[in-house]
């Protein structure tokens, strides 16, 4: 692996195992014998975001038994009880008064804020990853989205810039299909806040777009797919499982852009399609200032992806040392570029 040194630092090593664990090795892995007895891991560390992943091919994360499975792909296909699916809809406008349904979508403010504006907006399919209505959901939610943005934004004395979306598929508090969006004044999300320091850091240095660079690099190791003016690219330093940055340059307020849907929706199915169907995954996509803001001149929408495999089933993906430490991963970036190309 080689990465370009003016935004990453690589280190690369073998870990030797002793022999009497060898043979545990070589079970637990399935690897050949001749192969049981070291693996390779490497350290990435992206200099500008200060974020770092380790890739070992061996942590790939284990998969639920086949009933398990099958019960999660039941619920997703359809739960008479879900208050929010058509048929129970009725019942819930009458309970919650703010809730409404407007597009073909029902939104809602959730009881618990992550922000003072904040609004859920659920799909009008339960399933959370329809595979063959995907663009039109992910179309559907975020154009409600986007109405309630520029609604929300208006007449207010302390403008309402920052809009960000964040959507939970089987790894939140409903199965049904939903998308989280939040406007905020003072400052951004936080790690959306960084990327935009991040970028004016970068540009005072080398008179360049980080983004352009990420991107050039990616295209330069083979990494980046491209549809009309969006691009896709595995993250160097995934903060887990197959992580993907897209990005276009924004066409409108709030707006998720045509190439930009396109591409997202190839990719979600892409990474869905590699092994057991009822993956979880976290989008989030983060949109340039509602209004012209000083630095955030040219920031482009961006989304990140990342697969987060069965945390309904009590999988756990997350420990100590991605909280604390650096982000230990299974599958490196060429792995993932061969899944959403
Ligand atoms: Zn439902």
């Amino acid at each position: 692996m080689t990465v370009c040194p003016s935004i990453h630092t690589l280190v690369s090593s073998i870990a030797e195992l002793p022999p009497d664990l060898r043979q545990i090795a070589e079970r637990l892995y399935m690897v050949e014998h001749e192969h049981a007895g070291s693996s390779q891991i490497t350290r990435v560390f992206n200099r500008w975001l200060h974020e770092g992943t380790s890739f070992d091919a061996r942590r790939v994360r284990p998969v639920p038994g086949n009933e398990a499975i099958e019960r999660l792909q039941e619920q997703c296909e359809s739960d008479p009880e879900c208050e929010f699916c058509r048929s129970n809809i009725v019942r819930l406008l009458e309970r919650r008064p703010e809730a409404r349904v407007q597009d073909g979508c029902l939104s809602l403010t959730p009881i618990s804020r992550f922000a003072r504006h904040h609004r859920v907006f659920f799909s009008a399919e339960h399933h959370p990853l329809p595979t063959r209505s995907m663009r039109a959901v992910i179309e559907q939610m975020f154009s409600c989205s986007e109405r309630w943005a520029l609604e929300e934004q208006d007449d207010r004395q302390s403008p309402l810039r920052f809009y960000f979306v964040a959507w939970n598929i089987l790894c939140g508090s409903a199965i049904h299909g939903h998308i989280q969006a939040s406007l905020t004044s003072a400052f951004a999300q936080a790690s959306v806040e960084h990327l935009m320091r991040t970028r004016l850091d970068y540009a005072a240095r080398y008179a360049s777009d980080f983004f352009n660079d990420v991107a050039a690099v990616s295209d330069a190791l083979g990494l980046a797919v491209r549809g009309g003016q969006a691009i896709a690219m595995p993250s160097l330093t995934p903060v887990k499982e197959c992580e993907v940055w897209l990005l276009q340059p924004a066409v409108s307020p709030a707006n998720l852009p045509e190439d930009l849907l396109s591409l997202m929706t190839r990719t979600m199915l892409r990474l869905a399609d590699d092994g057991p169907a009822c993956k979880a995954f976290n989008v989030a996509v983060a949109f340039p200032p509602l209004l012209p803001t000083a630095g955030w001149e040219g920031f482009p929408v961006f989304c990140r992806i990342v697969d987060r495999g069965w945390p309904l089933l009590g999988v756990p993906d997350w420990g100590a040392m991605e909280m604390f430490g650096t982000r230990i991963v299974a599958n490196d970036p060429w792995h993932v570029a061969g899944q959403i190309k």
